[in-house]
């Protein structure tokens, strides 16, 4: 990045975050599963029901909550998670 004298230099910690997501979101979304213990992991029963929702919501941007900024099928993994509006 080219940077003029007097300025400092600025980077974006979103970019810095999304350059470490590789371009696979489902190869990206297997690794998060598997990192999660056996007993905080929702099944795929959960996950579909949580998903469906998801599916439906005003707040979902082509699978992006606009209400925490989380990837919906991710924000699905964990049993503990709860959606930001209550809605699962
Ligand atoms: S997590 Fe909740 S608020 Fe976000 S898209 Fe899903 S249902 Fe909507």
């Amino acid at each position: 990045m080219d940077s003029r004298p007097g300025e400092t230099y600025r980077f974006c910690r979103m970019c810095d975050i999304v350059r470490d997501i590789p371009s696979d979101i489902g190869e990206y979304a297997d690794r998060l599963y598997a990192a999660l213990d056996e007993d905080e992991r929702a099944d795929e029963e959960l996950i579909k029901r949580r998903l469906s929702v998801c599916e439906g919501c005003d707040r979902n941007s082509l699978g992006t909550c606009l209400a925490c900024g989380c990837y919906c099928l991710i924000r699905s993994f964990a049993r503990s998670q709860r959606c930001p509006k209550k809605k699962w």
